[in-house]
């Protein structure tokens, strides 16, 4: 099991992750999507579960392309991985094609903007680098118009430089049945026919766990190996990160005595609560928390869920363990806010958020383990 920096002795929380929950999902959205390839989406230090030991393991697991956002993602990745194809979504900005050279990276072109600052850097060095086109069939982000795509097909001659991938993004996959997925489908496939010699790909996880016509050559999840949810009809896949809190202290308040900040949250009877030491600063969502008139979230303890009670501070939250066995907990046992059965879905759904928020923004103050 790998280590972070954080001591666990001093820490307010310890996230675990489950490195082999990684590699099963892997393997079974491969196995979900063959005959196409299955990519793996890496962007935001891996959705917050630590882009060097889930890199190490989905090589190990057969994946040999990935995706991040941007470059500074790819040049540790490149360090890690140094026969991997490498792509880079955000695009190409303007005086970095030396580096993506340098770190053999292959930019998402967004734009004919980009495309033309790729084809004039492959000129000048007088090698024709690869390169993917993104088509935005409907997301209004990144990606050239359909047809800036039937533009660049017919004068394919005087790109420049050799297209290895066309690919687009959908904006209602993890929504069956959504009107916008059939016409991106549409759109994607009439600009996929184009390129009859590049390999193409439109699926995220949702539809990769979804309809085989989203498939194509590549698919391209990130959030399903993670363990979160995709889509609304497909039970996530194996969880991957659990995260356990500090119990701080435990004290009593009598009944009507306020809870923490805004005095929002009044107990109703003589209570015991117990303070973890983690809060917003760690990402925890503030609107995860409660009040008199809005449940929140719970963590699990001692087996038993406990709710929060009163907001969620920057480095500390409280939660009421009232109806706990008197000895079942103490200072310095630990509060599972995700795990024994809490997804991040769920915790996500309490703060009006999704699990890739809630994923991505846990802090670097927790302890880390890679088991
Ligand atoms: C983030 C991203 C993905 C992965 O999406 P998930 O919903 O996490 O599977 C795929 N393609 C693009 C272009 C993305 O930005």
């Amino acid at each position: 099991m790998a280590d972070s920096n954080v001591q666990s002795a001093e820490a307010g929380g310890r996230l675990t992750i489950d490195l082999q929950a990684i590699s099963d999902n892997y393997t079974d959205i491969a196995a979900r999507t063959a005959p196409a390839a299955c990519a793996a989406v890496l962007k935001a230090d891996a959705y917050g579960t630590g882009l060097e030991p889930v890199a190490a393991t989905l090589w190990a697991a057969g994946a040999r392309t990935f995706f991040v956002a941007l470059l500074c993602e790819a040049r540790r990745l490149r360090n890690l991985l140094p026969q991997a194809e490498i792509f880079v979504l955000n695009g190409l900005f303007a005086e970095c094609s030396e580096a993506y050279d340098a770190y053999d990276l292959r930019p998402v072109l967004g734009s004919l903007d980009e495309i033309e600052r790729w084809r004039a850097y492959c000129a000048r060095i007088d090698r024709p680098l690869p390169a993917a086109l993104h088509v935005d069939t409907g997301m209004n982000r990144l990606g050239v118009s359909p047809a800036e795509a039937i533009n660049l097909a017919e004068g394919r001659d005087e790109l420049g430089f050799p297209l290895v991938l066309v690919m687009s993004h959908l904006a209602c996959a993890d929504d069956p049945g959504h009107p916008l997925t059939a016409r991106q489908l549409e759109d994607f496939r009439a600009v996929a026919a184009l390129f009859p010699d590049v390999r193409a790909s439109l699926a995220n996880s949702a539809a990769a766990l979804g309809d085989n016509a989203l498939h194509f050559d590549m698919v391209r999840p990130g959030i399903a190996l993670y363990g979160g949810r995709a889509r609304r009809d497909v039970a996530p896949l194996r969880p991957v990160v659990r995260l356990d809190l500090r119990i701080a202290q435990i004290r009593e308040v009598h009944e009507g005595g306020t809870i923490g900040y805004g005095a929002v949250q009044t107990a109703r009877r003589p209570s015991r609560i117990a303070i973890l030491a983690a809060g917003y600063a760690d990402g925890i969502p503030r609107l995860a928390g409660s009040s008199d008139a809005r449940r929140g979230a719970e963590v699990a303890i001692a087996g038993r869920r406990c709710p929060l009670v009163g907001r969620i501070s920057m480095d500390l939250m409280t939660v009421d363990i009232t109806d706990l066995p008197d000895d079942a907990v103490r200072p310095g046992d630990w509060a599972t806010l995700i795990g024994e059965g809490i997804g991040v879905d769920n915790l996500a759904a309490h703060a009006q958020t999704i699990g890739y928020e809630v994923l991505t923004s846990l802090g670097p103050r927790f302890h880390r383990r890679w088991k």
